[in-house]
């Protein structure tokens, strides 16, 4: 038996149905007509940034990392629940204007951008976060060449990390943003251009469960922000401070405590330097607005056995959940939290069983040798924190399958 990452709190069943968004899990299967099928609960999400707004400081932004889960109908709920969006291609400015996000609200970062996405980006009035002086002469040259003023930010690699994060993205030689000690030239070349200064994004990692590393990151953050505006002479408008909050995939692995973050956040921005005086603040976070929010959910086909091993074979896999595979970003395979969605709750048989999708591959494990209820062919699997990096993040096209359907749930 190899243990599995704790199931979010907040699911219920009714008469051994998991229900999610109040609905019983097979009758959403059924209604969609078709498995497997991600759905995300509005009420959860809701919950949630509800919950991160009464811990942060009171005027403290909160923007949505769009990449986490870019599904249209999710989209436009939380256009009406954050204060910003953040993009990182035109397919997800085209999606962000759909979801009714004015431009003003949202911001792209994002190495590679194209000279067609510069163009799409300056028309739609959005702010750009530069991540090289490459970046920064071609998209000069564009809005000198349309007329239009460009909204620009500078995007800083930092000069710390964001310890214990599961994927680092500030903190020695990155594709990402402009060297600290370079971000303030830079800043002022931008400006010096005519363009309109949004200010800062500072952005040094991901999937931290580590409350004093963010609690330092931020620190950090807003210190660095200081020191680059007092070298620019300018104060900036926006700091984004980059987000990094985790959330608990594998075994024991702990929800973060964001009062304690929210007091310390409170903290250091009372203490700010005066330059930052007058600047707003936000956090962009993905996973840790929507990942617990969501289910993924397939059924069983076959049951069969291997050298005394069971397996339960499910209709879907890595195709649309890599990262419950353990083939995004980790590096040992861990299981992710798993049920049976139609014996929710009920006693684990003797034998642990390995859930394996569809796909001819060993990679397609969502299950290794977990304790679930004895399964048989036409149960339904549910595995849990899928609300983020799924649908969006998974080889859709991998061996042919058809893609998942994706429903939210708890809509009023
Ligand atoms: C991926 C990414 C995010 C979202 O990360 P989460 O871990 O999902 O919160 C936010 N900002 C930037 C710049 C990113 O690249």
């Amino acid at each position: 038996m190899k243990p599995m990452g704790p199931i979010p709190a907040g699911f219920e069943s009714e008469a051994g149905m998991l229900l999610i968004g109040g609905r019983g899990a097979a009758a959403l299967a059924d209604e969609a007509g078709e498995t497997p099928l991600f759905v995300y609960d509005a009420t959860m999400i809701r919950n949630r940034i509800a919950a991160l707004r009464a811990a942060m400081p009171a005027d403290l932004g909160l923007h949505y990392a769009v990449k986490a889960n870019p599904f249209p109908h999710l989209l436009d709920l939380m256009a009406t629940l954050v204060d910003g969006f953040d993009i990182a291609s035109s397919g997800e400015l085209a999606l962000a204007m759909e979801a009714g996000m004015g431009g003003d609200r949202v911001s792209f970062a994002g190495p590679g951008k194209t000279d067609r996405e510069l163009e799409a980006a300056l028309h739609a009035g959005i702010t750009l976060n530069l991540e090289s002086e490459g970046e920064a002469s071609r998209v000069l040259a564009l809005a000198d060449r349309k007329g239009i003023r460009p909204r620009l930010a500078v995007r800083v690699n930092p000069d710390f990390e964001l310890k214990g994060s599961g994927m680092r993205m500030g903190g020695g030689a990155k594709p990402f943003g402009i060297d600290a000690d370079r971000a303030g030239e830079l800043a002022r070349r931008v400006i010096g251009g005519g363009a309109e200064w949004r200010g800062w994004h500072i952005f040094a990692g991901s999937q931290a469960l580590d409350p004093e590393a963010i609690m330092a990151a931020q620190a950090a953050t807003v210190a660095l922000a200081a020191r680059l505006s007092d070298e620019v002479g300018s104060a900036p408008p926006l700091v984004n401070l980059g987000g990094g909050f985790g959330v608990p995939y594998f075994p024991g692995d702990v929800p973060l405590d964001i009062t304690a973050i929210g007091t310390a956040l409170g903290e250091t921005l009372a203490q700010r330097a005066d330059i930052l005086k007058e600047s707003h603040f936000a956090l962009e976070l993905g996973r840790y607005l929507v990942a617990e929010s969501g289910v993924y959910l397939t059924r069983i086909v076959d049951v069969k056995s291997s050298q005394g091993e069971r397996f339960a074979v499910v209709d879907g896999g890595l195709h649309h959940q890599l990262a419950a595979s353990g083939n995004f970003g980790t590096v040992v395979r861990r299981n992710y939290p798993l049920a049976l969605a139609n014996r929710f709750g009920a006693l684990p048989a003797d034998e642990p069983v390995t859930v394996v999708g569809c796909l001819c591959t060993p990679l397609d494990r969502l299950g290794d040798a977990v304790a679930l209820p004895p399964a048989e062919v036409g149960d339904l699997v549910a595995v849990f924190m899928a609300g983020a990096y799924g649908a969006s993040a998974s080889p859709a096209s991998f061996l042919g399958h058809v893609p998942a359907i994706e429903i939210l749930v708890g809509e009023d």
